[in-house]
């Protein structure tokens, strides 16, 4: 399924990749509306409509990722709601077996993500992944002081290798994230992978260009045979 030989650096994608989905459209699409409606007196269906459309208008930018645009525009404190519903944060399957082997095989992981650094390190504090990436990158931290990029931006995987150098050729990037993988592909990120089903609870994805994982088994196996029939990356 993949070139296991020609790959050395992995980049992970953290919530629907590495992280179940569900914590996060439970908490934008459940519990903010809840309170949301709750503190001005609507129903829940009426709030849940009324954020959707905020939630549209600033999608495909970093401000739909940033906990202090929310906490500030809707005047609650998201950060503390996330925290109390911390429980609902899960792996994904196999999630973290496939990271251990990679490392073990000698190759670098990375994880990138859209997401805010304070929700990177609940998410982080509350699995203990961060010690199997070689490196945990927020996009918040990416491109210049005066222009932060999203990972669906154009020049955002440009701005990632200036700051942590990879060779786009040899690297591998797990997505769920269609406008994400599509950016990728055009700034030179050879080898892509989308996943079926982001969110546990909810309906597997359609098929679309890439090819898509159910879950880390699928390509665990092909990285045990590269890895027992040669020494790890082979670089040419
Ligand atoms: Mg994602």
């Amino acid at each position: 399924m993949l070139e296991w030989n020609s790959i050395d650096t992995v980049l992970f994608d953290m919530d629907g990749t590495v992280l179940d989905l569900h914590f996060d459209n439970h908490f934008w699409e459940d519990l903010v509306p809840a309170r949301y409606a709750e503190r001005h007196g609507l129903e829940k269906a009426e709030a849940q409509a009324l954020l959707r459309k905020r939630y549209e208008n600033v999608k495909g930018t970093l401000d739909w990722y940033c906990l202090d645009f929310w906490s500030e525009s809707l005047d609650m404190d998201i950060a503390g709601m996330k925290e109390q519903a911390r429980h609902k944060i899960a792996l994904r399957p196999f999630a973290l077996e496939f990271l251990k082997q990679l490392r073990n095989s000698g190759r670098t992981a990375l994880l990138v993500t859209n997401a805010h650094p304070d929700s990177l390190n609940l998410k982080m504090r509350h699995t203990g992944l961060a010690e199997h990436f070689d490196r945990t990158v927020s996009s918040h931290t990416v491109g210049s002081q005066n222009l932060r990029l999203a990972k669906e931006n154009v020049g955002f995987w440009h701005a990632l290798r200036q700051q942590h150098p990879f060779d786009p050729q040899r690297t591998l990037l797990i997505d769920d994230s269609l406008p994400v993988l599509r950016r990728a592909a055009a700034e030179g990120i050879r080898h892509l992978l989308a996943i079926r089903q982001p969110d546990s609870q909810r309906a597997p994805l359609q098929p679309e260009e890439f090819m898509q994982l159910d879950d880390f088994t699928q390509i665990m196996q092909g990285l045990q045979q590269a890895n027992t029939c040669g020494s790890g990356p082979v670089r040419d």
